[in-house]
C-alpha cells in the first residue's frame, strides 16, 4: 500500500535551506483596469506573442469592459529561447 517509499527525513540532509534574508526582490506591477481602476479580472485566454511575451485577454469585474494584459521580459532580463 505505497509503503516501499521511504520516508524522507525531516530537516537536514536534504536541500539547504534557503536564506530568503538575502534574496533579490524582482517587482511586478499588478494590471489594474484602464476603465476603472479595478484590479480584479476574469481571464478569458492568453496569447503567446512568440517572443516570451503574453497577451491576456480579461474582462474587468467592476466594470466588466475587455482589456488586455501583456506580459513582456524586461530588457535586462536573459531570454535565450527564441531570441529575436
Ligand atoms: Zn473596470
Amino acid at each position: 500500500m505505497g509503503a516501499s517509499e521511504p520516508a524522507p527525513e525531516r530537516g537536514e540532509g536534504r536541500k539547504p535551506r534557503t536564506d530568503w534574508s538575502a534574496a533579490p526582490t524582482v517587482y511586478v506591477e499588478r494590471a489594474v483596469c484602464p476603465h476603472c481602476g479595478g484590479a480584479g479580472y476574469d481571464r478569458t485566454r492568453s496569447v503567446s506573442g512568440g517572443d516570451g511575451s503574453v497577451t491576456r485577454l480579461v474582462h474587468c469585474r467592476t466594470c466588466h469592459e475587455p482589456y488586455r494584459i501583456c506580459e513582456e521580459f524586461p530588457a535586462s532580463g536573459n531570454l535565450t529561447t527564441r531570441a529575436w
